[in-house]
């Protein structure tokens, strides 16, 4: 049976996400898009955690 991910647990911010929110975060890590398209006003220093993140890769990392 194929597991259906919506939520992931988050290392960066340090709570769950939604998996559609984890990756507009992945896109302001990677300079994709403007950081105010996002909730929170997340620090440019914490990006390299998102780049580094198994969950880009996987989500149930
Ligand atoms: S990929 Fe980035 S936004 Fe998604 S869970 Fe990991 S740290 Fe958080």
């Amino acid at each position: 049976m194929s597991q259906i991910i919506n939520d992931v647990q988050c290392p960066l911010l340090g709570r769950k996400i939604e998996l559609g929110y984890c990756m507009d975060i992945q896109d302001v890590a990677d300079n994709m898009i403007k950081p105010e398209v996002l909730e929170d006003n997340i620090p440019p220093e914490k990006y390299p955690i998102c780049k580094r993140c198994p969950k880009r890769i996987d989500p149930t990392k």
